[in-house]
């Protein structure tokens, strides 16, 4: 597989100035126009040969670039229809390896979109998000039917922070026992605001999130995302109370967690005995 072509392509900000493109806020849209930024994220989401990559939101196409010269079959969903020309180029560069979608990420069948490319192939997902939509997709991929081989994800370095949390710090919450319930997740890359066009406010991080084979229950992560919400949504109250309507002080002892414990001192084991438990107490 050549990549002379890929590599012979003008630079990104050419091709933006060339489109007339600037970026639309309401889209949440920080561009990475170095590469050498964008082949690193590229590196660290791992060997990408033998997968479907999905990417969410390719826009001017940097990340996409640094992953089919990476040798990765990708398959780009895009919901602003100006980066479709742009898209279009690098597609030609790379014949046969991209695919891209206009389309919502929120709405999308990636499994159907990836059994397009090979039927049955392992995914990966890798995209620099969106920030307004970024948790929303993450509880989607880790939740829903597609069962990513891995995820390499860029969101604001507080998100970020949110979801690798242990248990009583601060910025644990909903999203870490979610998250961690379900894959191991860790910070790969940090990246200052300054590193994007036009900066955002805040810092960002890359996450890599890989899902375990051993998935809880759907059954289960269904009341898990009830309790989570319950508890954390009074995270100063005893559990026993922010709990009630799933049932309080019973739940908790049905779990073997103290009724009158606080949410953020319970670790994600104790919120799955928890999940179960309502299972249990629910059961016909
Ligand atoms: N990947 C590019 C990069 O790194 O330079 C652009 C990243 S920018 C942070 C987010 C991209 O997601 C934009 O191109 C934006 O148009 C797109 N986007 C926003 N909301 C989306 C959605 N719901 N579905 C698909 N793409 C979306």
């Amino acid at each position: 597989m050549s990549t002379a072509a890929l590599e012979a392509l003008p630079p990104l900000r050419d091709v933006l100035a060339e489109h007339g493109i600037l970026a639309n806020k309401g889209f949440g849209q920080h561009f990475l126009l170095d590469l050498n930024i964008t082949r690193k994220i590229a590196r660290l989401a791992g060997p990408l040969d033998g997968c479907v990559t999905i990417e969410v939101g390719p826009g001017p196409g940097g990340l996409t670039r640094a992953l089919l010269e990476a040798g990765a079959r990708v398959v780009a969903v895009e919901k602003d229809p100006r980066f479709l020309p742009l898209l279009a180029q690098l597609a030609e560069a790379a014949p046969g390896r991209l695919t891209v979608v206009q389309a919502d990420a929120l709405q999308v069948d990636e499994r159907a979109l990836a059994d397009a490319v090979e039927p049955g192939a392992p995914v990966r997902i890798v995209a620099n998000l969106p920030y307004n939509v970024g948790t929303p997709l993450l509880i989607k991929w880790l939740t829903g039917p597609l069962l990513p081989e891995s995820m390499s994800l860029m969101f604001q370095k507080e998100v970020a922070q949110r979801i690798v949390a242990e248990v009583d710090a601060d910025a644990y919450g909903r999203l870490a026992v979610i998250s961690q319930a379900i894959a191991d997740a860790e910070i790969v890359m940090d990246l200052p605001a300054r590193a994007f066009t036009p900066p955002p406010k805040v810092a960002s991080a890359v996450v890599r999130v890989t899902p375990k084979a051993d998935r809880p229950p759907e059954a289960v992560l269904k009341t898990l995302q009830a309790v989570t919400h319950d508890a954390f949504g009074q995270r100063r109250k005893m559990l026993k109370s922010s709990l009630k309507t799933l049932g309080g002080s019973d739940l908790c002892e049905a779990a073997g967690i103290n009724p009158e414990a606080r949410a953020e001192t319970i670790d994600v084991a104790g919120f799955l005995r928890l999940a179960e438990a309502v299972k249990g107490l629910t059961a016909p």
